[in-house]
């Protein structure tokens, strides 16, 4: 995930360059506590339903797997499903969770929240609770399939707002709602929400594609733009708005290019030097998944990889062992990954960006990244 605002904070008021951050005790987890959900959106990746799912773990199971990760140095916990709001347990999970000192969000679609469950949420004490939209009332609808959804999610927004919780919008950019993107940041600022995270779409793509006029590596390119002048705008206000971005972290590189281009008097060297402090791609290493069925993935987009299972193992052992070849090739510092990403002159900003998406494409999880938007050039200086 790359912090947006934070960069374009560094271009306004500078902070002094620290290095390459160290490696923390554990990642950061995105639990799908289950799959079970009240929708059935286009973009799923965990192909989720309304009915519940054999084999999830129990209460005591992942109240167990808690004081597991607390070991394994995880700082925080991104409760997620399915619609983590139908799970039976919760608010108690997520009490213990805060108990144990973890940072602790709730990723939802957001259309059960009313007033009483504002209320418990508030109560429970979330770090933060974000919501998806994939565009305005009628794009959100129909991606969603729901009608009202969007309407339902926005109220839940608010609810939670007003209740003093720290909010984010979460929205995943597809060819068809990218134009929608100015508004939701409108949005965004009219309705006072804290945080705007842009996720591309982590589909497989093609191989092998025209950079320059490929259409959806375009759109990709288009919206960066776009986050970035609002970033900036902000940052040059003071404005306290936190903007990032996520699964393509080719927006690393992109943000300096945009620099480059847009900044006047830009110190290039120290905002190369902070976002090679960030260096990208950081699955299997500061971010980590563990699925529905207690399987643990390198992130959670990948759960076709699994390199064990909390019920029969601690997390802190499955994520420290690099006898996986997967997680060895993750850990190795630099990675080594082939094609157009091992001549790249910005490596180490991007860290040759999303290795499932490389796997998916070329059967190669160490090949070049199928959805980096930038072309030959400018990877080349
Ligand atoms: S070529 Fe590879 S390493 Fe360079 S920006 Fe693109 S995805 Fe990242």
């Amino acid at each position: 995930m790359l912090r947006v605002s934070r960069y374009m904070q560094e271009i306004v008021r500078p902070t002094p360059a620290t290095g390459r951050r160290a490696e923390p005790p554990g990642p950061v987890v995105i639990w799908n506590l289950l799959r079970r959900c009240n929708l059935a959106c286009m973009h799923c990746y965990s192909i989720s339903a309304d009915v519940d799912f054999p084999g999830e773990l129990a209460r005591a199971e992942i109240l167990s797997v808690m004081e597991d990760l607390k070991a394994a140095g995880v700082p925080a916990l991104i409760l997620s499903g399915g619609e983590p709001l139908l799970h039976k347990h919760i608010f108690e999970i997520a009490a213990r969770a805060k108990s144990l000192g973890f940072h602790t969000a709730l990723s939802t679609n957001g259309t059960l929240i009313d007033l009483p469950l504002a209320g418990r949420i508030a109560a429970t004490g979330f770090d933060y609770v974000g919501i998806s939209l994939d565009g305005l009332r009628a794009t959100h609808d129909k991606f969603r399939r729901k009608q009202g959804g969007f309407d339902a999610a926005l109220n839940g927004l608010r609810l939670c707002r007003d209740m003093g919780v720290r909010v984010g919008l979460r929205f995943t950019v597809t060819q068809g709602n990218a134009a929608e993107l100015p508004a939701l940041l409108a949005l965004a600022e009219d309705e006072r929400i804290d945080r705007f995270y842009l996720s591309h779409l982590n589909y497989a793509g093609r191989g092998n594609v025209n950079r320059k006029t490929d259409a959806a590596l375009r759109t990709s390119r288009e919206v960066m733009n776009l986050i970035f002048e609002k970033a900036f705008h902000y940052a040059q206000r003071g404005v306290e708005k936190e903007i990032v971005t996520g699964n393509n972290d080719a927006d690393g590189v992109c943000l300096l290019l945009w620099a480059r281009k847009h900044i006047k008097d830009l110190d290039e060297q120290h905002l190369r030097a902070k976002l090679a402090e960030w260096g990208g791609n950081s699955s299997g290493i500061n971010v980590g998944n563990i699925d529905n069925l207690g399987n643990v993935h390198p992130d959670t987009m990948w759960w076709d990889c699994t390199l064990g299972n909390v019920k029969s193992r601690p997390f802190g052992d499955i994520w420290k062992d690099t006898r996986h070849p997967i997680m060895a090739g993750l850990k190795a510092r630099p990675r080594k990954i082939k094609g157009r990403c091992a001549h790249c002159a910005y490596f180490d900003i991007c860290g040759g960006n999303t290795r499932v998406r490389a796997m998916k494409v070329s059967g190669d999880p160490w090949g070049e990244d199928p959805a980096c938007y930038l072309d030959d050039a400018e990877i080349a200086a």
